[in-house]
């Protein structure tokens, strides 16, 4: 009796004691990991753009702040201007290699070496900024972006979206399809290659290029994005006539790059942190071309006497059928880009449906 007792004794002191040793073990984890110095990660990001610039280059801009904010300074990105790094449109060549963490940029500028590229930017008569967001986040886009430049050792985020994009700006009026014969235009993408099936000739410049090559007459034309940042570049300037005809780039998103191995040597909470700053930045652009556009519009009318325009139904009829030509060929061309776009027609051919039924005819009534 008494010996059980004393062994029972005994077992609830050793019981205890390793309650206690268990206690202090849990406390010393607890401490090395709040003492243990966190490993920082100090990240470069270049970009297409011009450093500050209003919109497409301050979403980087934002998404460094919003990361050194969440990550408490343990990952910090350095965000360079076109040209201070890398040049403009070797964005995802600097990434792709590793030369530095990150890029933001638009993926049409990489056609050349990814045909199917610019459906993850823009395509003429394509989905609007709340179409394309629902297709990549909910309809599967976001898989094939990445699975596209995943050969490339970059994982694609969201930048933001621009919403629909106005036609540009022209030195002469466009009053007919005669009037696209032999006009030198600033237009990226595909686009681009509609524009000189009927029978334009397009021009590639990234968007620091422009202003001068529009003035001195290198170009007669050219797209930039809209009000909001047409107005920074004073494009008024240099062409009388602005066409808001929204065809070329319904709602352009903009993209981060990230290279694949710095991505996967952040521990899992950065990695998160980077994608939701990302997300964030996406969202918020489109509100911020929202909300400017038309403040910027009535300036470029009121201060700076811009003659403002529409193509005629005959122009944006030939511009519709020479993009189901050329997107017909790019199907036949290229295996990737006819398995995404079969992905984004379903999709837009089903929001058509649905914007039939609901937004288009609410527009007209309210
Ligand atoms: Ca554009």
């Amino acid at each position: 009796m008494i010996r059980n007792s004393m062994r029972s004794s005994a077992v609830i002191i050793l019981a205890l004691l390793s309650l206690t040793a268990c206690g202090d073990k849990q406390n010393t984890v607890a401490a090395a990991k709040v003492d243990q110095p966190q490993e920082k990660f100090a990240w470069k990001l270049v970009t297409s753009w011009p450093k500050n610039f209003p919109g497409l280059g301050m979403a980087p801009e934002k998404f460094a702040k919003h990361v050194n904010a969440m990550s408490n300074g343990r990952l910090t990105v350095k965000v360079y201007g076109a040209g201070e790094l890398v040049p403009g449109f070797e964005v995802f060549d600097a990434v792709s290699q590793g030369t530095v963490e990150m890029g933001h940029s638009g993926a049409y500028y990489w056609k050349g070496k990814i045909p199917a590229a610019p459906i993850f930017s823009a395509i003429p008569f394509g989905m609007t900024a709340t179409e394309f967001n629902a297709w990549l986040h909910y309809g599967g886009g976001m898989e094939l972006w990445q699975e596209i430049y995943q050969p490339f050792g970059i994982k694609p985020l969201p930048g933001g979206n621009s919403g629909a994009q106005f036609g540009g700006w022209f030195k002469k009026e466009i009053n007919s399809v005669a009037d696209l014969q032999g006009l030198k235009m600033r237009i990226p993408g595909l686009a681009g290659e509609v524009l000189k099936s009927a029978g334009a000739t397009p021009v590639t410049l990234t968007g620091g290029e422009i202003f001068s090559a529009l003035q001195s007459g290198a170009i007669d034309a050219t797209e930039w994005v809209g009000p909001y940042n047409d107005l920074a570049f004073g494009f008024y300037q240099a062409a009388d006539y602005y066409y808001s005809s929204v065809w070329h780039e319904p709602g352009t998103e903009l993209e981060f790059l990230v290279n694949q191995k710095a991505f996967d040597a952040l521990p899992a909470d950065l990695q998160a942190i980077v994608e939701v700053a990302a997300n964030a930045v996406n969202e918020s652009t489109l509100a911020e071309y929202n909300a400017r556009n038309n403040a910027a519009l009535k300036t470029l009318i009121e201060e700076h006497n811009v003659q403002l325009r529409q193509f005629p139904a005959e122009v944006m009829q030939t511009l519709k059928l020479h993009t189901d030509k050329l997107i017909a060929e790019q199907v036949k061309a290229d295996k990737d880009f006819a398995r995404i776009w079969q992905s984004y027609s379903e999709f837009l051919e089903s929001m058509r449906e649905f914007n039939k039924l609901t937004l288009q005819a609410y527009y007209e009534n309210r």
